[in-house]
């Protein structure tokens, strides 16, 4: 009965993916009633007007968010997803903003990412009631329009006081489950950088994001005496970094540049990226700078170094769940007669955010670092035997005939905005769908697969009275 309702949505559910699609709900600058941007809030009414044509109660939660929502009783189960999407980019052989449908595969921008899924979530609520299934509990579709900018939409919606569910789920990541996500803090320390001497850095600069290995960096050097620039330019030729790294030095009159490169890697892996400014850290050995310039890189070699598994700030640590603690310097740079870096930390589920804070600000304070600032997001996990993962777990089984490995990561998803929710879907496992790239593009036969997932997985949530 269930599975034959959500057959016959398709054509409906198809038109409705397209349309959505034709928004495009870039975050952009604050206007009149829309903090993130025209786009998102355009999204955002034209989700909530949709979703009330369809039958749902429906509520705008201070131009941020929306929620829709069905059926009564106390308690509410929740599929949480977000309108915003990333800028379209270029190499498209589709419209981005068109809602094309070529060979069974719709394309556009957040199809995936993630506008699809919170449409195919109305519609697998809808098929519950239209089936007449009696429900304990209230099912609600909670859409944000700021995931892509920081998540702050469902931050504003906890804050509100709006009603948080007692179980639910995010198809904004990989199926099958991913019931841990690493804690995540961001420490930005900065030490004085004065020159002394005659040779001084005059300018030092590299990196993307925090949450990025370092890449590139840039250091200029200055030196009124020929010699010393000598012995720089040709120490930059013998040094030998680490596979995967090089660094060019040019002269010019009393400036020496150095340009080091490395390879960058996502910040929850930056085991498998070269950090550039580790290398320079490296390579100013032989440049042997005196005074705060000279006990910054010190400081950060005694620190830091090539490690990524935060050993020589205090902090290593791992679990059989998530792994190991992860370390990740992202951005650098000198100004105001300061030098700071970013660290980008990735600890264990079962750690106590104490356990990592503690002894890397103990760390900090000995070696003279001064943290500049923190953000920090705890770690999530689900436990297997939990009510949750257990009916996700059946469900996946149930309509994919394939095991529903649980996931752990060091990335942080839409489900740490809220209790009660892990990421589930909406890409099977194998898939290379392109998120954040050219052609994003959803098949309609993993549309309709992931439509009858969701309706199965609410209604195992939200159970039969
Ligand atoms: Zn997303």
């Amino acid at each position: 009965m269930l599975a034959e309702k959500i057959e016959g949505m398709k054509d409906e559910l198809v038109a409705a993916i397209r349309e959505s699609l034709k928004i495009p709900s870039v975050g952009g600058d604050p206007a009149e009633g829309a903090p993130y941007g025209e786009g998102p809030r355009k999204a955002l009414d034209w989700t909530l007007d949709f979703a009330a044509r369809m039958g749902f109660r429906t509520k705008n939660v201070d131009n941020v968010a929306g929620w829709a929502e069905m059926g009564s009783g106390d308690e509410m189960v929740a599929v949480l997803g977000h309108l915003d999407v990333v800028p379209e980019g270029k190499g498209w052989t589709a419209d981005p903003w068109g809602g094309e449908l070529k060979d069974g595969m719709i394309y556009g921008r957040g199809v995936l990412d993630n506008k699809g899924p919170v449409m195919v979530a109305l519609f697998a609520a809808k098929a519950l009631f239209d089936a007449g299934l009696k429900l304990k509990r209230r099912v609600r579709v909670i859409f944000g329009t700021n995931e892509e900018r920081g998540s702050k939409c469902m931050k504003r919606y906890v804050e509100l006081g709006e009603d948080l569910p007692v179980a639910g789920f995010t198809p904004d990541a990989d199926y099958p489950i991913i019931n841990a996500e690493k804690g995540i803090i961001t420490y930005t320390v900065s030490m004085p950088f004065a020159p002394s001497g005659d040779m001084k850095i005059t300018s030092l600069e590299g990196g993307m994001a925090a949450n990025v290995v370092m890449a590139e960096v840039t250091a200029v050097i200055e030196d009124p005496r020929p010699e010393c620039r000598a012995r720089v330019m040709a120490a930059a030729k013998a040094w030998k970094g680490p596979e995967g790294s090089s660094l060019e030095a040019a002269e010019d009159g009393h400036k020496v540049t150095l340009l080091m490169k490395g390879r960058p890697a996502h910040g929850s892996t930056p085991e498998k990226g070269v950090n550039a400014f580790a290398c320079l850290a490296d390579f100013m050995k032989e440049v042997r700078l005196k005074g705060e310039q000279g006990d910054f890189f010190n400081a950060f070699n005694e620190a830091v170094a090539f490690e990524t598994d935060g050993k020589s700030l205090g902090a290593s640590m791992k679990d059989e769940i998530s792994g190991p603690l992860t370390a990740c310097v992202g951005v650098v740079k000198a100004e105001g007669g300061r030098a700071s870096f970013t660290v980008n930390l990735r600890y264990p589920v079962t750690a106590a955010e104490e356990a990592v804070t503690g002894p890397m600000e103990a760390t900090f304070s000995r070696l003279g670092m001064k943290v500049e600032s923190a953000s920090k997001s705890r770690p999530l996990y689900m436990p297997p035997e939990s009510r949750l993962v257990q009916a996700l777990r059946k469900v996946y089984a149930e309509e994919t005939g394939q095991e529903a490995m649980l996931l752990a990561i060091g990335g942080g998803t839409y489900a740490k905005t809220m209790p009660n929710v892990v990421a589930f879907g909406p890409v099977f496992p194998g898939q290379d769908y392109t998120i954040h790239e050219e052609d994003e593009r959803w098949s309609v036969e993993d549309i309709m697969k992931n439509a009858r997932i969701m309706a199965k997985a609410l209604l195992e949530l939200a159970e039969e009275e």
